[in-house]
């Protein structure tokens, strides 16, 4: 299996760059993100727990999101491999991962990082806010989850570093050359489909 983490703070590209990555090499997407906002439309127990720090643009406590990782991976056995999009966001989730995945007789196989200039991260996601009507894209919760990322996602890096799976990828360019240099790296791996 290939199993890739895409890496970068909010608003540096990795939902836009998933779709992409999907398409080509047929991987299977999750994002906590996403399923954490199907939650919370379906106000489920678990969605209105997450809710209150969503929408504070804090990090939802690791349990939470750590039990709903777990069995996602479970609903999609017989992939080729997956994309972790927004998680592990902390170094206790990265802890957590490795052992789901080594349980699940796999790996970590590489984390791409997106490196994106802070003061464009704060127009992609207010320009976002705008046009999408995110409840956590404004300009007073951005600043928090980038200050929550600094503090408490950026171990994570260093985590996969150590294992020698880090790799930093330019992303503040377009969306077909960023994708590119992504590409270049899975491409050692995996060939698209
Ligand atoms: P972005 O990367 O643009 O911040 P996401 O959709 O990945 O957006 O996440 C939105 C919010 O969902 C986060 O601010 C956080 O509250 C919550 N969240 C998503 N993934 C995680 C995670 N792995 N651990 C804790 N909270 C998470």
């Amino acid at each position: 299996m290939f199993n890739l983490i895409l890496f970068g703070p909010p608003g540096s590209g990795k939902g836009t760059q998933s779709a992409n990555i999907v398409r080509s090499y047929k991987l299977e997407h999750i994002s906590t993100g996403d399923l954490l906002r199907e939650e919370v439309s379906q106000q489920t127990p678990l969605g209105v727990e997450a809710k209150k720090y969503m929408d504070q643009g804090l990090l939802v406590p690791d349990e939470v999101v750590i039990g709903m990782i777990s069995s996602k991976i479970d609903e999609r056995h017989g992939a080729r491999g997956f994309i972790f999009d927004g998680f592990p966001r902390t170094a206790a989730q990265a802890e957590a991962l490795d052992k789901l995945v080594e349980f699940k007789n796999t790996e970590i196989t590489l984390m791409l990082s997106l490196e994106v200039p802070e003061a464009d991260l704060i127009k992609r996601l207010v320009g976002r806010g705008i046009s999408s009507g995110r409840s956590d894209d404004n300009e007073e919760v951005i600043t928090k989850r980038i200050k929550e990322y600094h503090s408490k996602t950026t171990p994570v890096a260093a985590h996969y570093n150590a294992q020698g799976k880090l790799e930093h990828i330019k992303g503040d360019s377009s969306i077909e050359q960023t994708f590119k240099l992504l590409a270049k790296h899975i491409d050692k791996y995996l060939l698209p489909e």
